[in-house]
């Protein structure tokens, strides 16, 4: 399997002659067909052109010569769209809703793992907001281990959980869907509310090779994915996952670590992967998340008065971690799912202050690293 990959000039727009130029050349070439890719990043756009089908035998120069013609990539491993094909290709990131995801950036997304009570959701709105934060996750479809848990409040929870996160300021919530009538459903409710907040799609380690369901979120483009790492599949498969979303159009995926299923991980709910954080951002362009909330699955305190959570959080964080997805409740005890993992919203400002020491760190060991290659 092989395939070509023409990236433009930075801030070709897409309708310049160099697209249609590249397009036609690639119709010369019987069994070729090219897709355009408009990559949006936070400081300049990119079209990249993927030539795929018969691809082995097109001379690459047929193609660097064509002016607006930046670089020609030959790709032939598994990742076509999402791989960095041995550095040659970039990490541009997209834009939703303002914010700017990609593998430089942080943010913290804290918030329900079940949506509960409007009081509860408000409540965790409030702190967020407080705390200076736009984006948490809030969980109305549930996958459950049982039948008889508590299985999410479904599409009833949708207008009340929008019109509180416009009231106070949220911009993105993750949302985990399991089935593809959920999207119709966020979509009607949000539109219904007049989008006072974005959504984006969380597709759960369960379904991470749900083939259809991966294919139906590639095929908008209106959300961006969050998908979590498959719990018992291999990292290549779940990235071959990440593959299928792409494939279908949609690129703007970011792709979570939340633990490998193992009972070696005990006691904590799963074995924590964060050491994947940089293997991801080297084998791919996509930003990473970590989940610390479902890979340790209890909030337990380590004798030097931090929580496991937050111990797994700032490992992630100091391999540059680029997400953080985070379970908290105004009262766990009350909690309809996960209540054990979740942080109160009391501990939201000194979990913010611990992830920046953090963070701070990291920035200051990669300028380092910088530097250090610099003088070699
Ligand atoms: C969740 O984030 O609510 C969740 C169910 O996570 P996972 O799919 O990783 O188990
Ligand atoms: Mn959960």
């Amino acid at each position: 399997m092989s395939g070509v990959i023409v990236i433009l000039k930075p801030d070709t727009p897409r309708d310049a002659r160099a697209v249609k130029a590249v397009t036609d050349r690639a119709a010369t070439f019987p069994g070729v067909t090219a897709r355009v890719h408009e990559v949006a990043g936070s400081t300049r756009s990119l079209i990249e052109i993927y030539l795929i089908g018969s691809t082995a035998t097109i001379p690459t120069a047929a193609f660097e010569e064509i002016d607006g013609v930046e670089r020609v990539v030959r790709i032939s491993e598994k990742y076509r769209m999402l791989g960095r094909h041995k550095g040659q290709v970039e990490a541009v990131g997209f834009e939703y809703q303002g914010v700017v995801f990609d593998q430089d950036s942080l943010h913290v997304l804290p918030g329900l793992c079940a949506v509960d009570t409007p009081e509860h959701a408000e409540a965790m709105f409030r702190a967020l907001r407080s705390a200076g934060i736009a984006t948490t996750r809030m969980g109305a479809y549930k996958p459950r281990t049982s039948p008889y848990d508590f299985q999410g409040l479904g599409k009833s929870c949708l207008p009340w959980v929008f019109e509180l996160a416009g009231k106070y300021g949220i911009r993105v919530i993750a949302m985990e869907v399991t089935h593809e009538s959920h999207i119709s459903e966020i979509n009607e409710a949000l539109d219904a509310a007049g989008s006072p907040t974005g959504v984006m799609l969380q597709i759960g380690t369960r379904n991470a090779q749900n083939f259809e369901l991966l294919k139906f979120v590639g095929q908008q483009n209106r959300f961006p994915v969050l998908f979590k790492r498959g719990m018992g599949i291999t990292l290549e498969e779940s990235l071959n996952a990440c593959e299928y979303v792409a494939s279908e159009g949609n690129r703007n995926i970011i792709l979570c670590l939340r633990g490998m299923k193992t009972n070696l991980g005990d006691p904590h709910r799963n074995f924590v992967d964060f050491a994947h954080v940089p293997v991801v951002k080297r084998l791919t362009r996509l930003p990473v998340a970590i989940d610390p909330s479902h890979s340790v699955g209890r909030k337990e305190l380590a004798p030097d008065g931090l929580t496991d959570i937050h111990h797994v959080t700032a490992q992630g964080v100091i391999a540059g971690a680029n997400m953080v997805l985070v379970d908290f409740h105004p009262n766990p005890s009350k909690a309809l799912c996960d209540g054990p993992q979740a942080l109160t919203v009391e501990e939201l400002g000194p979990y913010l202050e611990d992830i920046a020491i953090v963070r701070d760190a990291y920035l200051k060991r990669r300028a380092a690293a910088a530097g250090a290659t610099a003088a070699a």
